[in-house]
């Protein structure tokens, strides 16, 4: 029974990382996936190629495309009318939440962690074990390359603001869902008009998506600064995946630099 239950847990880790490693193969501009499904009759495999449908951007207010600087202002029915709360008024305003079946499956609520006054925040999808557990963002492996980046950056992890999408572990890690994300991201766009930074990072295809209302690929996202209500955001990976794919720290690196130059920060000299 419990081998039968381990099994079945590790397969779901395998299928999610799958999932997440084409996802992140079809940010990168991917349109096909060969897949060798078949045996040919003198027993050799047959190759056959699937297009991946590319999806379109999302339609935002200006009709943008891809490659376009995207623009958005925060959502008005969130704050019309309705005072700046603080940090610790959005944290109560949270309370011991329910409001999406995330809350099922979570040790500890992960609200967000750093300076109320940091110039430069830094987004990421949700929660993983380690977050979890301990009940703060990015303290596990991601969390630790995050913290190198940072200090590469000529910053302290606590100059910084760090937050999720979702404050609750998706279970297995698996990617959000867009009715989770829409239900917890009010908490986020209210810290964001809290801290009121002059950057923000999103840290993978989610989060950037989240916020920017966007169906584009990270790939086509990253590299330039796009707008959230009058804050510069610049979209790069996530840590984790540049765990998984090292190649991608030179341009992880390249986005931060820009975010360097925009906050004053001293550019390393090459
Ligand atoms: S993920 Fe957000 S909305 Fe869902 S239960 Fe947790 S705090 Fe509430």
């Amino acid at each position: 029974m419990n081998t039968d239950m381990s099994i079945d847990s590790n397969l779901k880790e395998i299928v999610e990382e799958l999932k997440r490693y084409l996802e992140f193969q079809e940010s990168m501009g991917l349109k096909t996936v060969t897949a060798y499904n078949k045996e040919t009759e003198n027993g050799t495999q047959l190759i056959t190629e699937k297009e991946v449908p590319r999806t379109e951007p999302m339609a935002t207010k200006n009709n943008q495309t891809e490659e376009d600087i995207i623009i958005i202002e925060e959502p008005a029915n969130l704050f019309d009318g309705s005072k700046t709360m603080t940090l610790e008024e959005i944290r109560e305003e949270i309370g011991d939440c329910t409001r999406c079946k995330l809350h099922e499956g979570r040790t500890n609520l992960v609200f967000g962690d750093g300076n109320p006054k940091a110039k430069l925040v830094f987004v990421g999808e949700g929660p993983g074990r380690d977050e979890d557990m301990q009940g703060k963002p990015f303290v596990g492996r991601s969390g630790k390359l995050l913290t190198k980046i940072i200090e590469a950056m000529g910053l302290k992890r606590e100059d910084v603001y760090i937050c999720n999408v979702v404050k609750c572990r998706p279970p297995d890690n698996r990617t959000p869902e867009p009715n989770e994300m829409s239900t917890c991201e009010q908490f986020l766009f209210k810290q964001i008009r809290f801290i009121k930074p002059e950057v923000i990072v999103c840290l993978g295809a989610t989060a950037a998506k989240s916020i920017l209302r966007t169906k584009a690929s990270l790939g086509s996202l990253r590299g330039k600064f796009h707008m959230y209500s009058g804050t510069k955001l610049m979209v790069t990976y996530h840590p984790a995946a540049l765990l998984r794919n090292p190649h991608f720290k030179k341009p992880a690196w390249e986005d931060m630099q820009v975010v360097m130059k925009e906050l004053g920060l001293p550019l390393p000299k090459n």
